[in-house]
């Protein structure tokens, strides 16, 4: 097979590599195409809606070794499941010795990032003899520096000379290296990070994310029944999406690929003829038939609204207000403004314990009129590229609330006008999604 034939990356999700029964399906979609040559896996997720994925057992494992407990009776469950897919997929081959490594090197002080990456190398040695792949330890190529942070360029670099060698393999998600050598880990769900950038470094055509839902959807189907997918959608959309909720793929996995031009082909494990959703470039200027694509939200910010008379006239008072909240190291989400008045959005657990040092010293900083804490807020986004070309949306959005009688805390609309973002009490939640649902798709649509 020539470099320059087509290569797809496929990253299968946790669902699909739960079970015998689910890699069984890995292989057969794998092997209905011949270029589908990179393979991503993560490690086993939950088989029942009660079940405990291998990661979070694995950092359980952890926090027993760190506390000087036993990791025993955890350790056995991880190794059980292992087990389990081994014979029950018929494989020859002993999994014993790399259980008995994972297991010794987190009993005598591993890290946590260690311990946790072990659910993706396990999955990846169990399918690289499923599908006699060699298997290429990300540790070799994706690379952190000192302090933790994903070094891009050097990663691409390495991912691309590496993967260059190599006809086919299987490359586990989740972690890279640091520069001693230590594992390090993405954030939750960094499998989709992995594989985006294994995408980049083989000039992947298509970047196929296989999961257990048959595309991104309008919204997310846990808080709602039954939505819409999304047949096309664009970088910009699918990243104020992800970033808001939809956790179908990480929203740190849409740099890589936007910056090659690689499409993105969101696809059903349980359902390999559902058309999916496709992510890419194109179309970004094209206004989509639909005025919105999708909606996503999350729960649990505080806002902070300042309010003091000509603040628009103070100059630095902005800069004041932000030096404050970099001394402290915290991120914050919005910042809606008015002529006389400021607000801020943050995630509450970021504000655990700080609130009071942080108020105080906005207080004497910027001296406002008034400070008001608002706790317990969600955010939803509503989500569209065509919101810029249909006049009305705005309108239509907010009509609809004040008609369900929802009280909005906050609006703030992207100055790129793809998405407008309302704050409500976190108990208005799933209704407000409902509601603004109902008022694009469902309800009264033109
Ligand atoms: P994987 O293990 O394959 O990476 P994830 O659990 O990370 O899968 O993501 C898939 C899940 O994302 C779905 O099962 C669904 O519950 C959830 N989800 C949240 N928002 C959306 C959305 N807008 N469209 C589809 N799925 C969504
Ligand atoms: N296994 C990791 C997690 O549960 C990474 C992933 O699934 O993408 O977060
Ligand atoms: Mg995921």
């Amino acid at each position: 097979m020539g470099r320059e034939s087509e290569i797809r990356v496929s990253k299968f999700g946790g669902s699909s590599v739960a079970d015998a029964d689910q890699m069984r399906k890995v292989r057969a979609i794998v092997e209905a195409e011949p270029t589908r040559r990179f393979v991503v896996p993560s490690a086993p997720g939950k088989r029942t809606p009660d079940d405990i994925k291998i990661t979070d057992l694995l950092y359980r494992t952890y926090d027993a070794a760190a506390a000087g407990e036993s990791i025993a009776p955890l350790f056995d469950q991880v190794a059980e499941r292992y087990r389990n897919i081994v014979s029950d997929l018929g494989l020859d081959f002993d999994l014993d010795a790399s259980l008995a490594e994972v297991h010794d090197q987190i009993r005598d002080g591993a890290g946590s990032d260690y311990a946790a990456s072990r659910g993706e190398y396990l999955s990846g040695v169990v399918l690289s003899k499923l599908l006699d792949r060699p298997l290429i330890d990300p540790a070799t190529m994706i690379r952190f520096d000192e302090l933790g942070s994903f070094l891009p360029e050097e990663t691409q670099a390495a991912v691309s000379e590496r993967l260059g060698q190599e006809e086919s393999g299987i490359v586990p998600g989740f972690y890279g290296a640091l520069p001693d050598g230590r594992i390090k880990t993405f954030s939750r769900g960094g499998s989709d990070i992995t594989g985006a950038i294994v995408s980049r470094g083989v000039h992947a055509s298509v970047y196929e994310n296989w999961t257990d839902v048959s595309g991104l959807l309008m919204t997310d189907p846990r808080i709602l029944k039954g939505p819409r997918t999304i047949t096309e959608l664009t970088y910009r959309e699918l990243r104020e999406l992800a970033y808001m909720g939809a956790t179908v793929l990480h929203d740190e996995a849409i740099f890589p690929v936007r910056e090659a031009g690689i499409p993105v082909h969101i696809r059903n494990t349980n359902d390999p003829q559902a058309p999916g959703t496709r992510i890419s470039r194109g179309g970004e200027d094209v206004p989509p038939a639909d005025r919105i694509t999708g909606i996503a939200g999350r729960k649990d910010f505080t806002i902070i609204a300042l309010e003091k008379t000509l603040m628009n006239a103070e100059i630095g008072f902005g800069r004041r207000l932000l030096g404050v909240l970099e001394k402290h190291e915290i991120a914050w989400e919005h910042m809606p403004s008015g002529i006389d008045t400021l607000s801020i959005v943050i995630k509450s657990n970021v504000l655990s314990g700080r609130l009071d040092a942080l108020l105080d010293e906005i207080r004497s900083e910027c001296k406002p009129d008034s400070l008001e804490v608002i706790p317990g807020i969600a955010l939803i986004a509503t989500v569209g590229r065509g919101m810029s070309h249909v006049p009305g949306t705005a309108a239509r959005l907010f009509g609809a609330l004040a008609e369900a009688g929802i009280n909005i805390r906050m609006i703030d609309q992207g100055s790129s006008e793809l998405n407008i973002i309302v704050g409500v009490e976190n108990d208005d939640f799933k209704r407000t999604v409902g509601v603004i649902y109902d008022a694009f798709v469902d309800g009264h649509k033109d």
